[in-house]
């Protein structure tokens, strides 16, 4: 009986959620055939320790349900990944990474017969020269910044707050922002340099100087793997010199069936509304997101408006913000409710937050938000935006393999 209405109460909130933010889109397809086991490119791919998936995960919404039936491959490193994406390109199957699966909006989680690549077993760090260190794709970025601080005389300027979630890769993919970001700027100042394994499992290392650089921020594994990042280092002058030049090491950090979050069963889900805004309109923007809450005092837990300030540097991300010049994160964000009418007074603050957005022209950070569906973002991003992450996608997946009908 329990399940029975736990099942009742999530198709009714999936069918609300669907209508207007295209949440849930990518709920699960329960086929009634899942034998890939049969194909010849699952038998190329079996060497490499591919596996068939018939279980359904949610993201840290739990708001999305992947399909029941997909291929999971856990590569160690960069060449296995090449190996394996050359693979699957060479027989058009679509390829969808997943890190720390903390987001939000369903973009890491494999529709039917898709390969799946969990980057959690990328997790080598290296020390190669000073004031950097190469991460594995799969290191959860809050780990690394404690094991820097405390094993190193270094820190890393910019991980995400809230705990241990998003992975190297998947605060790329996100962008990558916190309240350090007024003293160090975005993340994106402070990465040198991103490996990226693209269509026919070509690599690529990417440095600030290449114009792809700035899309990796924000691009949600539309370009490719990213199975490495070098990221930049500031000292702690109040520590007595320490830095293991040369050094290599596999990082080990608790996981479980690949999303470590999971881990921690009574976590309950967390969900943002973010502006990203200039400073002449925060007190206009801050207004209008406390008239939502007003609106809505059902839709979540809330927590204070945030308020963030992103210094500039060098670059915008433009997936991120398309301005050269400082700005603000603001944004509503609480806890899951489980007020009766919670999830319809979500879905509605989604839609009227997307409405905002549009009609204001405000940013937004999308990519960490739970809404999410090529409809909204092609609404959403600047035409030119829009059209050149296509192009740089076109060269990089041009048979549109990687995270199929997430963005693209
Ligand atoms: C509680 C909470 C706190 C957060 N705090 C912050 C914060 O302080 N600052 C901030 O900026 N964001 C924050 N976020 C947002 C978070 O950074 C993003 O959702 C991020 O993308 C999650 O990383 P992940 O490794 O879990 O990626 P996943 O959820 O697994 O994937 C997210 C997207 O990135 C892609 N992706 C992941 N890894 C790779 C890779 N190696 N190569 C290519 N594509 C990849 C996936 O395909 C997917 O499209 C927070 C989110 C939550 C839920």
């Amino acid at each position: 009986m329990m399940i029975k209405l736990s099942r009742e109460k999530i198709s009714s909130a999936l069918a609300l959620l669907t209508a207007i933010t295209g949440l849930f889109s990518s709920a699960a397809s329960i086929g009634n055939e899942c034998n890939p086991e049969n194909s010849i490119a699952y038998k190329q791919l079996i060497k490499y320790g591919v596996t068939v998936s018939k279980n359904t995960q949610m993201d840290f919404g739990r708001l999305r349900v992947s399909s029941p039936c997909y291929l999971e491959a856990w590569p160690e490193n960069t060449k296995a990944v090449s190996d394996i994406v050359k693979i699957a390109y060479s027989y058009n199957i679509p390829i969808r990474t997943q890190g720390g699966a903390h987001s939000e909006n369903g973009s890491s989680l494999p529709k039917k017969l898709e390969l799946l690549i969990h980057t959690s077993q990328l997790k080598t760090v290296s020390f190669d020269h000073l004031n950097s260190l190469t991460a594995g794709a799969g290191i959860p970025i809050a780990y690394l910044k404690l094991y820097v601080s405390d094993q190193t005389s270094y820190f890393i300027p910019v991980a995400n707050g809230g705990g241990i979630g998003p992975t190297v890769g998947g605060f790329i993919s996100a962008g990558g922002m916190n309240e350090s970001s007024e003293y160090y700027g975005g993340f994106w100042e402070n990465v040198d340099s991103v490996t990226l394994v693209t269509g026919e499992g070509k690599v690529q290392t990417i440095n600030r100087d290449n114009p792809i650089f700035r899309y990796l921020f924000g691009s949600m594994g539309q370009l490719g793997v990213i199975t490495q990042a070098e990221l930049r280092l500031l000292p702690r002058v109040s520590k007595p010199y320490q830095f293991t030049l040369g050094a290599t090491e596999q990082f080990t950090f608790p996981i479980t069936d690949g999303s470590f979050w999971k881990k921690e069963k009574f976590i309950k889900p967390v969900y943002w509304l973010n502006l990203l805004i200039e400073p002449a309109r925060l007190a206009e923007a801050r207004r209008d997101l406390s008239n939502l809450q007003k609106k809505y005092p059902h839709a979540m837990l809330y927590m204070p408006i945030y308020q963030w300030s992103i210094t500039f540097f060098n670059f915008t991300p433009p997936l991120i913000y398309d301005k050269r010049q400082n700005f603000y994160a603001t944004g509503i964000w609480g806890t899951q409710s489980i007020h009766p009418d919670s999830q319809e007074q979500l879905q509605k603050l989604n839609s009227e937050f997307n409405q905002l957005v549009l009609s204001k022209k405000y940013k937004r950070y999308i990519q960490a938000e739970p809404a999410g569906s090529p409809e909204l973002y092609k609404l959403y991003f600047p035409a030119d935006t829009y059209n050149q992450f296509r192009r740089i996608k076109s060269a990089l997946d041009p048979k549109f393999l990687f995270n199929k009908g997430s963005v693209f």
